[in-house]
């Protein structure tokens, strides 16, 4: 469903202008305005979901089948050395954009670029907590 206030539900309908690379009936992969390399593209679902929480299973598959395709052709088109995914959910990570979106971000020798936390530490018993409790939801 379209949300009018929503800036990549109107890139997605076309209201909005956009460097787009594919289209299909679910998605769109678009040029990020911003990039932080060359080639730097979002994948976008059509249909507005704010974030990770809110996607079904079926359309995270296609959504990852995609994101293969688009990140092959990038090694190929430009010359990437390397190639960081990249998908914020909600303000405390990062998310800008509260429209579902997939980050490619190709990388390259001496790009300056850093897209990394800062390693914490947990106990045996911390890490096990923490897998059970995520076990037990799943
Ligand atoms: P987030 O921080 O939500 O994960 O990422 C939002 C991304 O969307 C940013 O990289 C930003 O540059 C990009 N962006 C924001 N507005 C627009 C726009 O109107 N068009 C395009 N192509 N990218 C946008
Ligand atoms: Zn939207």
């Amino acid at each position: 469903m379209k949300d009018e206030n929503c800036i990549f539900c109107r890139i997605a309908d076309g209201d909005i202008p956009s460097t787009t690379v594919y289209e299909d009936d679910s998605f769109t992969v678009i040029m990020d305005l911003s990039p932080a390399t060359r080639g730097h593209a979002l994948i976008i679902p059509k249909d507005h979901m704010d974030d990770i929480f809110e996607m079904d299973e079926k359309t995270a598959g296609k959504l990852f089948k995609l994101a293969v395709r688009v990140a092959k052709a990038m090694k190929k088109a430009l010359k990437c050395d390397g190639l960081n995914i990249v998908q914020n959910n909600g303000a405390i990570a990062g998310q800008t954009v509260r429209h579902f979106h997939l980050h490619l971000i190709p990388r390259y020798e001496g790009d300056g670029q850093s897209i990394l936390w800062t390693p914490g530490e947990a106990s045996d018993e911390e890490r096990e907590r923490a897998a059970q409790d995520i076990r037990e939801a799943m």
